[in-house]
């Protein structure tokens, strides 16, 4: 039985500029990593591959250059890793991309059954969060969302019971497999490849599947599939702060500043 985990190369944000004059990112020169929220997918992936006896295949949805990430988990420990890469697939919204993401499922289920799907909560470049429940909702799988815990899998009665982050509460949910879980940085704190690893996830084969393999129509995948588009991205401007003082002032002087700061401004009237 298989876990899939899917997995999105994301440029590394903390090093993304945008540029003043297109609203557009600029790429050039960032370095892609795997989206973090989805390092703890694979690793929940891993610990219940441990537990259960499952095999975990990676997925993943982008340029050629994502191998490198498919790689990085095959050195984790994941037993196969699929990239889904066709200039057809380019362009894709959320609801193109959970498109191709539920066909490859598909496409894994017709050799060996899948339990359970595991995605991060969201990602750090696009944000939406749109995708997992998509390809749940595509799949007919149950949705299991903000997972922090996974508390049991009865893999005879063919269901799992998992523990959600909500607002201020946790709620347990039971739902039948198989399922969609989408899961929260708190759920563990993911591995680190050993050298013998890594050295065996260089060699190892990275399955790739176009859409020559894919088969989908052209109308459902990429551009043309995307409902929506991105006019612009732009970073918000924010309020330049101002330093009050000389980095002297004892405590008492210091609050005297930033009350008379407050008044002034009309944040605050006595
Ligand atoms: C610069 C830029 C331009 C964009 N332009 C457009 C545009 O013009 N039109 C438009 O509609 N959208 C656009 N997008 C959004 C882009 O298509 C989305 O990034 C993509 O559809 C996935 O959505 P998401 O990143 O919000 O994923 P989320 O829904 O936040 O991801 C949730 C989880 O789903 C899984 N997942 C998501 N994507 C993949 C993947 N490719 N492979 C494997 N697993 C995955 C991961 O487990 C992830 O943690 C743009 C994004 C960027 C950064």
């Amino acid at each position: 039985m298989l876990i899939t985990a899917c997995i999105k190369q994301v440029p590394d944000t903390t090093q993304v500029k945008v540029d003043p004059v297109t609203g557009t990112l600029i790429r050039e020169g960032v370095p892609f990593i795997m989206n973090p929220f989805d390092t703890h997918a694979l690793e929940e992936s891993l610990r219940l591959k441990d537990k259960y006896g499952l095999r975990v295949s990676v997925i993943s949805m982008g340029p050629p250059s994502t191998e490198t990430t498919l790689r990085k988990a095959l050195a984790l420990g994941a037993d196969e890793a699929a990239l889904l890469s066709d200039r057809a697939f380019g362009g894709a919204d959320t609801l193109a991309t959970s498109k191709v993401l539920a066909e490859a499922i598909k496409k894994l289920a017709q050799r060996e059954e899948v339990a359970l799907v595991i995605c991060g909560q969201q990602t750090i470049d696009g944000d939406t969060a749109q995708v997992g429940p998509g390809i749940a909702t595509r799949l007919g799988y149950s949705q299991l969302t903000l997972v922090d815990h996974i508390e049991h899998i009865d893999l005879e009665a063919r269901r799992l019971r998992v523990r959600r982050k909500l607002e201020g509460r946790h709620e347990v949910v039971e739902a039948p497999l198989p399922a969609l879980v989408t899961v929260v940085r708190e759920i563990n704190t993911p591995r680190y490849p050993t050298v013998p690893m890594r050295l065996m996830a260089e060699d190892a084969p990275v399955l790739l599947w176009d859409n020559q393999e894919m088969g989908l129509a052209s109308e459902t995948i990429g551009l043309s599939g995307s409902p929506t588009q991105v006019r612009r991205i732009f970073s918000p401007e924010r309020a330049k702060g101002e330093i009050l003082g000389d980095g002297a002032n004892d405590p008492e002087e210091a609050a005297k500043l930033l009350l008379d700061k407050l008044i002034e401004t009309d944040i605050i009237a006595l």
